[in-house]
């Protein structure tokens, strides 16, 4: 008689870091070295929708038409939402807690995360107008912006 052996879930408590480089793409190149070189940052308008990406975009995604010119926007901004991180993880750049926003730029239609500093985390609001605060040794990646803080 043939037997049946039952599995019980396996589980393994791991946890996996991974580093790597990857292109940022045509877009996401000029908006880096933009920063980078210039401290400007750069949104993709689509006159079809009559929308301004940020960060820039090669692809509307509401029309999926390409996108080529890029303006520049901000620097200011208007918190849209944010959470507050309590927890450290080694994927983090800087130890907890900590906040994330996502902050529109003046001219933008869209947001983007980043980091807020230089605020109490109960005084943090939606609305609130902030300004970038950029690395003085830039290397053409997100963090050339250190993060945002309060008017
Ligand atoms: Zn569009």
């Amino acid at each position: 008689m043939e037997t049946k052996t039952e599995y019980q879930p396996f589980e393994v408590d791991q946890h996996l870091t991974a580093r790597g480089n990857y292109w940022a793409g045509k877009a996401g190149s000029r908006f880096f070295v933009s920063i980078r070189d210039k401290k400007k940052l750069l949104g993709s308008p689509c006159k079809t929708c009559n929308k301004v990406f940020w960060p820039p975009r090669s692809i509307c995604t509401f029309c999926f038409g390409e996108l080529k010119e890029m303006v520049e926007i901000g620097p200011l901004g208007t918190v849209e939402t944010f959470t507050v991180v309590a927890y450290a993880e080694p994927i983090h750049p800087r130890p907890a807690p900590f906040i994330y926003a996502v902050i529109r730029l003046d001219g933008a239609d869209t947001g983007m995360a980043h980091f807020l500093d230089e605020v109490e985390i109960d005084q943090v609001r939606i609305g609130m107008r902030v300004k970038p605060v950029f690395a003085t040794e830039r290397k053409g990646n997100i963090l050339d912006i250190r993060y945002f803080k309060p008017l």
